[in-house]
């Protein structure tokens, strides 16, 4: 590891993993390795990295659950951040009368804070069933689907600027449209949720008939990253098309490059065998946008995050 780079944290309280397979780690479970994966162990130490990297030019870009992601085959270069210590995982319930507020780390797993939610009968998070993501990285795509979206419970959410600060925002200041939201910041910290107490039998129904849903009309027992592309404006109508009913449409279920797939059971869905190269999910994609534009006119835009060696993050 060059001293330049290990300046970045070589006095700060970080587990560092050099040359990490991090595509593995994703839910594709394809693609290349970080140069560094850094794992903080408090919001002061990460503050300080962040603030570094953005000084130092340093790419730094942050890992959830990898459920909404292709890591390109030669991997990426900077920083790669994992908030999986205990700070950046904890999940705390305040009652407040009727009203729970839960706060949830950003490295927190979403399903189990449903699951806890749903235990302690807790309503406000039951439309995230079957949703994988970190409390993150769903608030910073404000992940959701046809029973309502992350955002639709949020109270705060906390971050950290690029100068390495802690702001906390107040509902009144975000805003949560389709997959994504007006967060300026490069790391999520924490979210807070406002719950209402309701009958955890019923609640329990709920979650299981939203996640039932989701069963019969996703293949999540496939490799994929979720939707592959975002739903498009319709240009006349300015309501938002099924990106997977224009794939279907254009006749490309089943279409495949190399070991990437166009789902057979949803249009929107890239999924791949082991060992797929991301670049044939790539391919994949590319030849799907041209084919849907070929066949209706409309440009699809890829809703998974791709990281590529070399590009600037956000
Ligand atoms: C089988 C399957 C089904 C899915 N179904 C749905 C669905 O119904 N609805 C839906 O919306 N999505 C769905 N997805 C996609 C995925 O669940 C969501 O996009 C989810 O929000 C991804 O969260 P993540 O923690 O895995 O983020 P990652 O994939 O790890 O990262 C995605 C992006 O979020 C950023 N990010 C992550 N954490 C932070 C943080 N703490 N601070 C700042 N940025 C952060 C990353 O840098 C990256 O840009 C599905 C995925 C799969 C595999």
């Amino acid at each position: 590891m060059g001293s330049g780079v290990s300046s970045l944290f070589a006095d700060l309280d970080v587990e560092v993993e050099t040359d990490a397979p991090i595509g593995q780690q994703t839910w594709y479970g394809i693609g290349g390795r970080a140069d560094l994966l850094v794992h903080p162990r408090s919001v002061g130490d990460l503050a300080t990295l962040v603030r570094r990297c953005v000084r130092s030019d340093t790419p730094l870009r942050v890992l959830g659950a990898g459920a909404n992601l292709l890591v390109a085959d030669e991997g990426v270069d900077g920083v790669v951040l994992r908030l999986d210590a205990p700070p950046f995982t904890e999940v705390l319930y305040n009652a407040r009368g009727a009203v729970e507020t839960m706060r949830a780390g950003a490295g927190a797993d979403l399903a189990r804070v449903v699951m806890d939610a749903t235990r302690r009968g807790l309503e406000g998070l039951s439309q995230m069933a079957g949703i994988p993501a970190s409390v993150g990285g769903a608030v910073h795509m404000n992940a959701g689907g046809a029973y309502g979206a992350i955002g639709d419970s949020v109270h705060s959410v906390a971050c950290l600027t690029r100068a390495g600060e802690v702001v906390v925002y107040p509902r009144e200041e975000l805003r949560f449209g389709y997959r994504e939201t007006n967060l300026p910041d490069p790391v999520i910290l924490w979210a807070a949720f406002s719950l209402e107490e309701t009958d955890p039998l019923r609640l329990r129904e709920r979650v299981k008939e939203i996640f039932a849903y989701k069963k019969s009309t996703q293949p999540l027992a496939e490799h994929s990253a979720g939707c592959a592309f975002r739903n498009p404006l319709d240009p006349v109508s300015e309501r938002r098309l099924s990106a997977g009913k224009l794939i279907d449409e254009a006749g490309l279920k089943g279409l495949a490059v190399g070991g990437a797939t166009v789902s057979t059971r949803h249009g929107n869905f890239v999924t791949v065998r082991p060992g797929t190269r991301a670049d044939d999910v790539l391919r994949l994609l590319d030849l799907v946008r041209e084919r849907v534009f070929a066949h209706c006119g409309i440009e699809l835009e890829p809703e998974i995050a791709i990281w590529r060696r070399g590009e600037r993050t956000p």
